[in-house]
């Protein structure tokens, strides 16, 4: 029996099988944990052979599972960046230690002084502080657009981005965090062909795909050069780790992998085995809280005491958005936001009134959670930035889990009584 996996394999099959050979572990069904931070030579001339494989991609051992100190890479992480590629159906994939992790080898492997980068707003807090606040001390400037689904728009800010310098990577979060705001990767990609054909440098398209995830969006299938995920939410999926991964083709994924023995950001064993192992079930656990994120949208648009909704299945017809979502994701994931009639005063009695629901930041646990972006995830940001982004003071975002849908819309009922 093989231990490769079959890649025409679909997704559910891969997320269980890719990855691990049980021949690679005296048989066990399962795969051990790793708990080494060094790995034993066979001989001085396999040690220099695993250097040469490591360092320069040539010689004997390349392709062979041959360590060197866990820093650098171990078999558990060997395994999830093998399973990732799977879900993602791309080449090959790094994996870190956090998603913040794996923004962070991208910009520092692909962006120089004087280079520029193009990203789309709204965009994660920590990416936006590694673009704005970070990068531009490196002498990397940056442009923003805020309509993902309008060429001109995106080509603005092509433009002005270079103004600054040669433009090396256009970062997009889409379905955006918090408002679920789209951007057509399709449509990027070309842009970027055409920066490409004419300045004679392509810069790379990156799409942070942690909001829908592996199982509902394939960034490479639609032409992205790196899909980034972090692993810590739909993935990871139980709030209780944090991990980060990026895909694409081997020739782009192996600087970004080799970034780590400089960063230390490897993902740990543990958590690589806790990884791996969520990932089996990461189809499962993302049907249901698409299922009930639905009846939980509907059932809010329906209240009176809502005053506005993002869930991505209610996307008009006819708009340009809706055309993109349709084109490009799967179905509508289980994070979104709405708004309670009134202001911070009516989002604050509405939480504190919630049993069931927790009050947390973060998404894609088997929990349902729920924050307030005014006073939590966006709290650094400006109230412009935030009301151009489409947070308002009554925001309220809902990561919907897989309990049972009545208790949720139970407590979200029993809460809404409050205002
Ligand atoms: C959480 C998140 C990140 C950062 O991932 P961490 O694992 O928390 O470092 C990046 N992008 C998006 C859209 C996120 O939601």
């Amino acid at each position: 029996m093989s231990a490769a996996h079959d890649p025409r394999w679909r997704a559910e099959t891969l997320a269980v099988r890719a990855g691990y050979d049980p021949a690679s572990a005296s048989n066990a069904a399962k795969p051990p944990i790793y708990m080494t931070s060094t790995f034993a030579y066979a001989s001085a001339r396999q040690a220099k052979d695993i250097h040469e494989a490591y360092f320069e991609g040539t010689g004997p051992e390349v392709g062979r599972p041959g360590h060197i100190y866990a820093r650098l890479g171990h078999p558990g992480l060997d395994m999830v960046e093998l399973r990732l590629a799977a879900l993602d159906g791309a080449e090959a994939a790094a994996v870190f230690n956090s998603g913040m992790a794996t923004h962070s080898a991208i910009a520092l492997a692909h962006l120089r002084p004087g280079d520029s980068v193009v990203f789309s707003r709204p965009i994660y807090g920590g990416t936006n502080g590694l673009y704005t606040g970070m990068m531009p001390g490196f002498g990397v400037g940056h442009a923003e657009f805020t309509d993902g689904c309008d060429r001109s728009s995106v080509e603005a800010a092509v433009t002005e981005a270079l103004a600054h310098g040669p433009l090396k990577l256009i970062v997009i979060e889409t379905p955006a965090n918090p408002t679920a705001a789209i951007v057509d990767i399709a449509l990027v990609v070309d842009i970027a062909d055409t920066v490409g054909a004419r300045s004679g440098t392509r810069p790379l398209v990156v799409v942070d795909n942690t909001l829908l995830g592996p199982s509902m969006q394939r960034p490479i299938e639609l032409g992205a050069d790196l899909c980034m995920t972090s692993l810590t939410k739909y993935c990871g999926g139980h709030s209780d780790l944090m991990a980060g991964g990026v895909s694409g083709r081997e020739a782009l994924v192996a600087p970004l992998r080799l970034l780590r023995t400089t960063l230390g950001s490897h993902l740990d064993p543990y958590t690589s085995w806790l990884l791996l192992r969520s990932m089996e079930t990461v189809h499962l656990r993302v049907e249901r809280a698409m299922d009930n994120a639905r009846k939980v949208a509907e059932f809010l648009r329906e209240s009176p005491k809502i005053a506005g909704i993002t869930y991505l299945g209610f996307l008009a017809e006819g708009t340009p958005q809706r055309a993109v979502y349709d084109r490009q994701c799967k179905a509508a994931g289980s994070t979104f936001s709405f708004a309670v009639t009134g202001g911070e005063a009516e989002a604050f009695r509405f939480l504190d009134r919630l049993r069931l629901l927790r009050f947390a930041v973060s998404l894609g646990g088997s929990e349902t959670l729920i924050t307030h972006p005014a006073t939590t995830t966006h709290y650094a940001i400006s109230s412009e930035e935030r009301a151009a982004g489409g947070i308002t003071p009554a925001t309220l975002r809902l990561s919907v889990g897989i309990e049972h849908v009545d208790d949720l819309i139970a407590d979200l009922a029993q809460a809404l009584e409050a205002l």
